[in-house]
């Protein structure tokens, strides 16, 4: 199904394309599954149980883009990083720098808005244990390609959140028009690099950000103030230029 996503003409349609996939097998009885047994705390909730498309403007600046949707989080609510601690911390700090309309992200009827910016995925369905197979991440990355490829005309700044999704996130820049030099970029927490276009059209500025996981924000591997830096960054690149 992912070969749909080519042929994609807007982000809405692909948005809707996307939640109906079913090409991954594990995935797609792991997703129904905790959505069938549900975590105690949410027994009242009709999980999403589905891939969950990005959220955000169609003509955002800046993309943020993790690895794949939590279990109890974005596959419950159906929007990326809803329901769940990391969504927490990404939130509040969005707000912090001005590009989302409140702190907090609880659900998709919340009333949240973001600006100049859409959070997106390389795996749109939650994987067991938080860790997509490479043919798993292999099969939905025509659908970030093509989001890409779409948020392209105004899109000029790229943040990864966690090594995985930026080693996901690469080929897929390449896939859209974006030239990705050898040997790869490597991963870490205030990495930059600007991609040139293959379009003959403005760079891309990728930047690396520790994941927004409890592991990293309990921890104070990565603080408040770490994230909104790296999002300040991504808005000076993007927007003021
Ligand atoms: S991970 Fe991507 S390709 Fe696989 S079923 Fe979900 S949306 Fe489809």
């Amino acid at each position: 199904m992912p070969d749909r996503a080519s042929r994609a003409t807007d982000l809405d349609q692909l948005d809707e394309w996307v939640s109906t996939c079913r090409a991954c097998p594990r995935l797609v009885d792991w997703r129904e599954q905790v959505a069938r047994d549900k975590r105690a705390a949410f027994r009242d909730w009709t999980y999403w149980g589905r891939p969950v498309p990005g959220f955000g403007p169609a003509d955002a600046e800046i993309a943020i883009v993790g690895l794949a949707p939590a279990a109890h989080g974005a596959n419950r609510t159906g929007r990326m990083f809803t329901g769940d601690r990391s969504g927490d911390v990404l939130y509040a700090a969005l707000h912090a720098v001005g590009l989302a309309s409140q702190p907090t992200s609880t659900h998709a009827e919340d009333g949240l808005s973001l600006r100049h910016t859409r959070i997106t995925a390389p795996v749109k369905c939650a994987p067991p244990a938080n860790k997509p197979t490479p043919q798993e991440r292999d099969n939905c990355r025509p659908w970030l390609a093509r989001e890409l490829a779409l948020l392209r005309p105004t899109l000029r700044a790229l943040v990864v959140l966690g090594g995985f999704g930026w080693q996901a996130t690469l080929p897929v820049l390449s896939d859209a028009c974006w030239s990705v030099p050898s040997p790869r970029p490597k991963f870490g927490h205030g990495a930059h690099v600007e991609l040139p276009a293959t379009d003959g059209g403005a760079p891309l500025h990728m930047l690396g950000c520790f994941h927004v996981s409890q592991q990293n924000t309990f921890t104070g591997r990565l603080t408040p103030a770490m994230l909104e830096k790296v999002l300040e960054q991504a808005k000076a690149f993007a927007i003021s230029t």
